[in-house]
């Protein structure tokens, strides 16, 4: 139930904003947790900052032509949503999937206002992407399809202004693509233009592996804040991408056994324990479907179609896209021993399935919190760029550790602080909106 005061301003992001249906559900679940924040801060309400905050400040559609191997035409729709710069710079990926529309991109960079607001770093928030398949795609159409986006693009982004990086579709060789047409177009090697770069120019180490490591490392202060901890729990990783395979990683370092991840095919079972390195294999290398897994393990099994949420286990982090986790999904985990789901991926856990787990007693991390680690490493790339250094690995993720570590704390603290004790949902909401919030008051009416 919204809160009375809440209701006609959720009515109104619908009516404003009619089908965008996953912009609503984002949308509902922050303000369903900000009665509270009202009644402490009056002035919240007097200058409308839940009002501002959901209508994003600049929304840029463009059409994005280009040619494939055969000689064909295609054209996609390029979309970048600047959704708050209160923080810093807007800050948020490029998603390049089929299913990308508007409402996709405002709730991903609505999302990502919040987000950023609790790594504690400079960044406003913002998204974008085309609904252009890379699935299948040479190497060349994919180059041809990022100049071409860049073409665009290109006006609306900077340093000081608004900082893409990778999404779903959207990895080391697309930026690579996307830079290398931004410094032809504006003559400036400006590395802080774009994060998640290469090595060799101007990337950061650990940002590859930051968003899953730092989903488990979530996952471990969840625990810890129970008095428990990963060693020997059985977890299960949904996805199969850049977030799923090095959340399998660091929870395999952290003692813990990942018996199954998925792709859009099928669930990959292997009660061995995920090969990880095979997977690294598969996915970036030889960019293959996961059931050629199967092929190298013969204790492991593909299933097609099916729930990877029926395979048991202690631990969930899904990590694979929105609502893959249903109320459905969350009942079956829930009587199968389920004690901690963290979200790898952005909202993959339906309201209905938040509500399930809520009401077991399950540690639930939310994917702005959980995985925010993606975006904290961004901003410490953006760092090294500005400084013109360059991190090791160790030190770098000592960082992310105290990042996680530190948005942990905050949204366990500030649920107590707000009478909802264990909701990661309300305190990291409620935390967010404050940061972002009291910003705005600051500016005045911009
Ligand atoms: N797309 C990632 C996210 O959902 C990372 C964004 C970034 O690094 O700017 O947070």
């Amino acid at each position: 139930m919204l809160d009375e005061k809440i209701e006609p301003f959720y009515d109104e992001v619908v009516r404003r904003n009619p089908g965008e249906v996953e912009y609503h559900q984002a949308v509902r679940e922050v303000v369903d947790s900000l009665g509270p924040v009202l009644a402490k801060h009056p002035r919240f309400a007097e200058r409308k900052i839940i009002e501002r905050i959901c209508e994003p400040e600049r929304q840029i559609i463009f059409r994005v032509p280009w040619i494939d191997d055969d000689g064909e035409v295609h054209i996609n729709r390029g979309y970048r949503v600047e959704v708050n710069s209160a923080l810093g710079p807007y800050k948020g990926g490029l998603r390049f999937h089929p299913s990308v529309n508007l409402g996709i991109v405002k709730f991903l960079g609505f999302e990502q206002v919040f987000k950023n607001a609790l790594t504690g770093m400079p960044i406003g928030g913002g998204k974008g992407g085309s609904d252009f398949d890379p699935k299948g795609r040479s190497d060349d159409e994919v180059m041809r399809f990022c100049q071409s986006f860049m073409t665009e693009l290109y006006r609306h982004i900077g340093e000081y202004t608004d900082v893409p990086a990778g999404d779903v579709g959207v990895g080391g060789r697309e930026i690579g693509y996307l830079f290398g047409q931004y410094k032809r177009i504006t003559n400036r090697y400006e590395s802080g233009a774009l994060t998640g770069k290469g090595l060799e120019w101007g990337g950061a180490l650990v940002r590859t592996e930051a968003t899953g490591y730092g989903t488990a490392l979530f996952a471990r202060e969840m625990l810890a804040a129970r008095e428990t901890d990963l060693e020997g729990r059985t977890c299960v990783v949904s996805g199969s991408g850049n977030v799923a395979i090095y959340a399998i990683e660091k929870l395999q370092q952290l003692g813990a056994e990942v018996v199954a991840c998925s792709d859009s095919n099928g669930v990959v079972h292997d009660p061995d324990g995920v090969d990880v390195a095979l997977l690294k294999r598969i996915k970036e290398v030889e960019r293959a479907r996961l059931d050629r897994y199967v092929e190298h393990r013969p204790a492991a099994t593909h299933r097609r179609g099916g729930s990877i949420w029926e395979v048991p286990c202690h631990i969930a982090l899904p990590c694979a896209t929105q609502n893959e986790l249903t109320g459905h999904d969350a009942k079956t985990l829930v009587d199968n021993g389920c004690i901690a789901v963290a979200e790898g991926a952005n909202m993959p856990t339906t309201p209905e399935g938040i509500r399930v787990f809520h009401d077991a007693g399950v540690a639930f991390g939310p994917g702005k919190a959980a995985n925010a680690g993606g975006v904290a490493t961004s901003a410490l790339e953006m760092q090294q760029n500005a400084s013109r250094d360059r991190w090791t690995f160790e030190h770098t993720e000592g960082r992310l550790d105290e990042i996680m570590t530190g948005i942990h704390g905050l949204c366990f603290e500030t649920a107590e602080e707000f009478g909802s004790p264990g909701n990661y949902v309300v305190g990291a909401n409620i935390a967010a909106f404050e940061r972002v919030a009291h910003a705005m008051v600051a500016f005045g009416l911009i």
